[in-house]
């Protein structure tokens, strides 16, 4: 019987082999092979435990005639079976993670004749950790249990010739960390199987280049959640722009290019390597796109260039960028005129014939007195100035009289002073100043002022041009202005005024003569005589006209604020009747008086402590019942602010009921009131009977309809819009922050100001700002800038969606502070959870617009929520079937050229309005012409799960303006036949 099932079996298998083997085996580029049965030339040999009547080894051919070497074993009909097979030692190589991916046919036991209930369908695989290959034998408590192995496809029931049989695959995975390599196992306990092949491999993220830098082959990680993370080496001939970095994830598949490098000067970047720039080309700085054209007049003579140089007679200045073309030195200004008037003198001239091809052309004068060839002072003005004249003309003044003066006008570009050029570039002009009267006299002073007279005296004038023979002195009453003014001539420096008013402003100038004529008039200087009694007040204040000032002044100021108090009412009356804002509490000056506003005090005797539930930052947290009179006893949560607290903790520790206190919906932990009048101070809230959020989903992985989630997801903003309406921004919403009842109901907890984030443990300190802030859960400009906002609170809620879908899993899994930071300024956001629907992680992404006033509302989000809960259709499409639906999109249009031709112009179009991201949704919903697009709806949008206000409007408007156009088009390329 038993040599019959052999017989049976071996020819099994070597259908099957002509089915399904083939001996050129070709790996994923992800996985290394430690082992592969099928590859093994010669026997296997492995060790077999008992040697005889359990595990054979036998041979058989492929279709090409080679042999491969297969176990069996089929003691279907003996009781008690203990059959092993062991692998000989395999070297990890460096592993952390290995794959054993079996190959195998099982009988189903109803199709074997005649046996009993000792016949099996399945096998056990081991595992045993070990640094050498040193067991000869097998011992079996050595080895750790891996699984069992059931076959997934079972045998028809037919006979041999028609019988058609099923290849199982099945594929383990163990940790292997511990030693230097490992054995693996095969337990028989009374089944008939063909173990066809063994392949042990581990997986790894192949070396690749990514922004110019290259990742070295990884070898993944030893958990499936961990991400190794790898740092990339520029290419050559490229430098670091910021530290490149990748991560390899436990599939092989690199995870979150951060960073990169970039081509050195005199390179450009060619299929992901750094190419030097050809011959007449250069690049001059690391960041610049690409290789350019050498600029006009210059060159270069081999590749690599990072400048170009200059032609022969052309030049560069200093400041010149390598981009501008190389140019050359002005000739010099023509046609120099002087017009001579008294002590200035008017310089005009024509533009140099040549400015060289640049336009920094100026002119600069040196002046010199010929006779003693000194340069000119600093006193002698020029207007508009000396240097760097972009005019061509200029006035000097303030020379002196009867002086030689020689100017030259140099023009000059960028380029004079490397090209060396001189005096080539000037033209001069020799003139003599004429007499000149004397400049005015800078300042007068009064001294000995009485009620008629005063004594004036003045510095000589700067440049007096000659000999001074009399200074006049002119003044006049201020008021009288220079209506009626008097004359006083003096040879001296100085005059005594008399025959003045009392208490009267006068205004004195001076002037000074030489033979030349009188200079000009100094500036007016003021001084008033001497004053009569009582000067504060002054005359024409009457003590009447004070009063009656101040009393005015007075009623003004009344009124005023009489009209400001009553527009405040007004205000505050009319936004009182509106919406309910939220109240900080502390605005409040007693924090118990907050407390009392928003809490009900609570008898502590009607509170009965039953255990302790968790820690918050105050204390213990404990369940227990309340008991108030008149109502029915209902569980509660009960959190102490623990002995020996400061008044800060106080205030902060109740802060949150007052802040709990002030809401009111089904989705905001509800406060029950406080204990404020004994010792310890108590919060008493409802009770959640299943915890916080995070770790309710962790406990309860997968066990959750889509639904279910998307009604917990409901519940989360239906209570944040329910805030948002109140004007309150939560900062720290994440599942640790939600807390969920026996009845799935989530609700948002965590209130309190100083607190928030404080006692989180997820919150740290960024660079920026000295307060600890959720790095992963808070919107890029809050964790910038600490711009918090109620769109700030919608990025968080996008965070906890995700953290709904995938049940818990950490954000940015351990990706450090920083690289989450990096990543997302980069562009970076969550891929959708394993099963996602495409609508949550399309609000999801929605959410993390890095635009705030692009996220949708809290409204929003909770009426598109409402939507799917209606339509659970919508729900179904995860990204996998997005995927499928892409490639056999992709199918059509290979096989069918042509046909796409529209689809890529819904890309093209898509990429040109920047809404790129709804690509694959609107693929995966059928839109795959531009004529289709035209049928969108603002229903068929929020089926699709696009709900950004100006997205949608782009969608549904540009697609018809974009048709329009096109078909204006076509009519005008269009040739009439
Ligand atoms: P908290 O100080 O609010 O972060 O609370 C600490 C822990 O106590 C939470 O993570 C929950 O596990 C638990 N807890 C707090 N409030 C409640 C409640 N109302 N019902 C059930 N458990 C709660």
């Amino acid at each position: 019987m038993a040599a019959n099932f052999w017989r049976i079996f071996s020819i099994f298998i070597w259908i099957l082999t002509l089915v399904s083997s083939s001996r050129t085996r070709i790996y994923p580029p992800n996985e290394v092979t430690l082992l592969d049965t099928r590859t093994v030339p010669g026997e296997l040999k492995w060790a077999a435990s008992p040697s005889e009547g359990g595990w054979e080894e036998v041979s058989i051919m492929d279709e090409k005639n080679i042999p491969i070497r297969t176990y069996q074993v089929c003691n279907v009909l003996a009781p008690n079976q203990n059959n092993w097979l062991r692998t000989d030692w395999i070297p990890r190589s460096g592993a952390q993670r290995v794959y054993v991916e079996v190959k195998f046919t099982l009988r189903d036991c109803n199709s074997l004749p005649g046996v009993t209930g000792t016949c099996k369908e399945t096998f056990n695989l081991y595992y045993h950790e070990s640094n050498e290959d040193r067991d000869s034998y097998i011992k079996e408590s050595n080895f750790i249990k891996v699984d069992t192995v059931a076959a997934d496809e079972s045998f028809t029931q037919v006979d041999v010739g028609d019988r058609i049989m099923k290849l199982n695959t099945e594929v383990r995975d163990v940790k292997v960390t511990t030693r230097k390599g490992f054995y693996l196992a095969f337990q028989d306990v009374g089944a008939c199987i063909a173990l066809v092949s063994v392949r042990v491999f581990y997986k790894t993220c192949p070396l690749t280049i990514r922004n110019l830098a290259t990742f070295p082959d990884t070898i993944t990680g030893a958990d499936m959640s961990s991400l190794v993370e790898v740092r990339g080496s520029c290419v050559n001939q490229s430098e670091e722009r910021e530290e490149p970095k990748m991560y390899c994830g436990a599939d092989g598949e690199w995870l979150v290019p951060i960073g990169g490098c970039l081509c050195n000067p005199g390179y450009e970047e060619k299929g992901g390597a750094c190419k030097a720039c050809s011959v007449g080309f250069y690049k001059a700085r690391s960041s610049d796109a690409g290789c350019f054209k050498c600029p006009p007049h210059s060159h270069s003579l081999r590749d690599g260039a990072s400048v170009c140089d200059c032609n022969s007679g052309f030049f560069r200045a200093d400041s010149d960028p390598p981009s501008m073309a190389c140019t050359q030195p002005p000739s010099a200004p023509q046609q120099l005129i002087s017009v001579v008037n008294e002590t200035s003198v008017v310089l005009e001239w024509a533009p140099p014939r040549r400015l060289g091809g640049r336009s920094d052309t100026s002119r600069e004068r040196c002046i010199s007195d010929s006779q003693l060839c000194l340069p000119c002072g600093s006193d002698v003005l020029f207007s508009p100035g000396q240097t760097d004249l972009k005019t061509t003309r200029v006035v000097v003044s303030e020379l002196r009289a009867h002086t030689h003066y020689t100017f030259i006008i140099h023009a000059r570009n960028g380029v004079s002073q490397a090209s060396g050029a001189g005096a080539s570039q000037s033209v001069s002009v020799t003139i003599t100043t004429n007499q000149a009267a004397p400049s005015p006299v800078p300042s007068i002073q009064a001294t000995d002022v009485t009620r008629h007279s005063l004594s004036l005296s003045w510095q000589q004038p700067d440049r007096p041009n000659g000999v001074i023979l009399e200074y006049e002195v002119k003044f006049y009453e201020k008021d009288q202005r220079e209506r009626s003014y008097r004359i006083m001539r003096t040879f001296s420096r100085s005059a005594h005024v008399t025959g003045l008013n009392p208490l009267t402003v006068y205004v004195f100038h001076v002037r000074a003569r030489t033979a030349a004529g009188y200079g000009e008039f100094s500036a007016p200087f003021e001084f008033s005589t001497n004053s009569d009694p009582f000067p504060l007040i002054g005359e024409g204040v009457n003590s009447a006209f004070m009063l009656l000032s101040v009393s005015g002044v007075g009623i003004l100021l009344l009124i005023s604020a009489a009209i400001f108090i009553i527009s405040r009412r007004y205000t505050y009356t009319q936004t009182e009747t509106r919406v309910k804002i939220y109240v900080d509490p502390f605005t409040y000056e007693d924090p118990d008086q907050a407390i009392h506003e928003f809490a009900k005090e609570i008898d502590v005797n009607s509170i009965h402590i039953e255990r302790v539930i968790g820690m918050g930052e105050f204390g213990e947290v404990c369940s227990g019942r309340l008991h108030v009179q008149g109502k029915r006893e209902i569980y509660v949560a009960i959190k102490s602010l623990k002995a020996g607290y400061s008044d800060k903790q106080r205030r902060d520790f109740l802060s949150e009921a007052s802040i709990m206190g002030q809401f009111d919906h089904p989705n905001i932990i509800r406060l029950e009131g406080v204990v404020t009048r004994c010792k310890p101070l108590m919060i008493i809230t409802e009770y959640m009977e299943n915890g916080s959020l995070d770790a309710f989903l962790r406990k309860h992985d997968g066990q959750f309809t889509v639904i279910q989630l998307v009604g917990m997801l409901r519940g989360i903003a239906s209570g944040m819009k329910y805030l948002s309406d109140m004007s309150y921004v939560h900062r720290d919403l994440a599942a640790r922050n939600i807390l969920v009842n026996s009845n799935l109901v989530c609700k948002v907890s965590d209130f309190g100001l100083s607190r928030v984030l404080e006692d989180d443990p997820e919150a740290a300190y960024t660079t920026r700002v000295r307060r600890k802030i959720p790095i992963r859960w808070t919107a890029p400009e809050a964790i910038a800038y600490r711009k918090f906002t109620t769109a700030s609170d919608v990025w968080s809620y996008g965070i906890v969606m995700w953290e709904v879908v995938s049940y818990g899993e950490r954000p940015y899994w351990d990706m450090n502070n920083q690289d989450v930071i990096k990543a997302i300024e980069e562009g970076y956001r969550l891929p959708a959870p394993m099963d996602c629907p495409v609508v949550l992680h399309q609000l999801m992404l929605d959410c993390w617009e890095r635009e705030r006033a692009e996220r949708p509302t809290f409204s929003q989000i909770l009426n598109m929520l409402d939507k799917l809960i209606r339509n659970p259709g919508t729900l179904r499409r995860t990204g996998g079937e997005r995927y499928i639906l892409w490639i056999l999109i992709c199918l059509v249009c290979v096989v069918v050229p042509g046909v796409c031709v529209s689809e890529w112009s819904v890309c093209e179009w898509l990429q040109s309005v920047g809404l790129e991201r709804y690509r694959d949704t609107l693929a995966a919903a059928g839109y795959t012409s531009l004529e289709s697009l035209l049928a969108l709806t603002h229903q068929e949008l929020d089926r699709l799960g696009i709900i950004t206000p100006t997205h949608r409007d782009i969608l549904i408007a540009s697609v018809q303006q974009e048709m329009l156009s096109q078909m204006q088009h076509m009519q005008h390329t269009m040739v009439p036949v």
